[in-house]
């Protein structure tokens, strides 16, 4: 690890004038991934900013949804009673993420700006774009189990690793950020990107801004839903293939229905084309298959993830059935 200036922003403004004097400093709350990265070497920042006494914490109802600090801990929002009552699914997903130790730590701003865990990528010794770009990629015809298999491009076949960030794409929250230009709303799904020829860019986020908060508009998904995440083991470990689904049911008819997908792409990965098919449809089995068949065009695999073009297919139907079978 190199050495490097420790300092604390007492408002969001200091936050973000220490970003913008500085081309390699970086914002620290939880610290979960980022001291990581630092320890390998992977990020080599001249300061940390230390934002954690920041007043972004809150967790509170807004005129038409519910608004979360970026500062708010991943375990306090998983059991906050707004978030299990509006948006359970939420919850859901942000208990399948890591370990019960590393939520506790882990802030919701943090969670969007963790990095791909690729294994190229955390290792200075290997070719990867993303951490040094025009290396290569180290992944693409190497050991690419965990990879892409949408969206991905030649430059780079990582994944986004959160499982936060599925549910709050298929509830279509939007991002609140401060910068040097003032403040600015992305919406969630514009926030994260696919690597394209730039895979050292995560997101689209100015590297002197600073995410404030997100805002989840009101919705009907608060019963039948279901984060389904698949893994090599049943806890602290990253998704092969994850499906946030969400119905909202007229007895046995689909009114409206939220899909998003993790493990399987660059940003995390909504599922329009089959929302649109299922939309009025009776939740049989069968629409589930056909769906999750939509879903999947366009999927490929790299090799070693070849599996995923199955299991994908499998956890979207299984989702599904899970979410309806609680009406
Ligand atoms: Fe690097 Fe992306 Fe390739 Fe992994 S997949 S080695 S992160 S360029």
């Amino acid at each position: 690890m190199i050495n490097f200036q420790y300092v604390k922003a007492a408002t969001p403004k200091s936050a973000v004038d220490g970003l913008t004097k500085s081309a390699t400093a970086k914002l620290i709350a939880g610290g979960t991934n980022l001291v990581d990265l630092m320890k390998k070497g992977v990020t080599t920042p001249d300061k940390l900013i230390d934002i954690t006494q920041l007043s972004l914490k809150e967790i509170g109802k807004t005129n038409n949804g519910l608004r979360i600090g970026a500062l708010a801990l991943n375990s306090d929002v998983a059991a906050h009673e707004q978030v299990l009552k509006q948006h359970p699914l939420l919850s859901l997903a942000l208990k399948a993420g890591a370990s019960q130790q590393i939520r506790n730590m882990a802030t919701v701003g943090g969670n969007m700006m963790q990095r791909t865990r690729c294994p190229y990528f955390y290792n200075p010794d290997m070719p990867c774009n993303k951490r040094a770009p025009g290396t290569g990629c180290g992944a693409l015809k190497g050991f690419n189990r965990m990879h892409a298999i949408f969206g991905a491009s030649d430059k780079c076949i990582a994944v986004h690793p959160s499982d936060m960030c599925i549910a709050l794409i298929a509830l279509d929250a939007t991002v609140q950020v401060t910068g040097p230009k003032g403040d600015r709303r992305i919406p969630f799904a514009e926030f994260h990107r696919l690597p394209g020829d730039l895979p050292q860019k995560d997101n689209n986020l100015q590297r002197d801004e600073l995410i404030v908060a997100i805002d989840i508009p009101d919705n009907n998904f608060n019963k039948t839903i279901h984060y389904l995440k698949v893994r090599d083991r049943t806890s602290y470990a990253f998704a092969l293939v994850s499906v946030a689904a969400a119905l909202d049911m007229q007895r046995n008819t689909i009114k409206d229905v939220r899909l998003a997908m993790g493990g399987v792409a660059h940003k995390p990965w909504r599922l329009k084309e089959a929302e649109t098919f299922l939309k009025g449809k009776d939740a049989t089995a069968e629409n589930f298959r056909q769906a999750a068949t939509i879903a999947m065009q366009g999927a490929k695999g790299y090799g070693y993830n070849n599996f995923k073009l199955k299991l994908g297919p499998n956890t979207i139907v299984e989702a599904l059935k899970l979410a309806a079978a609680k009406a």
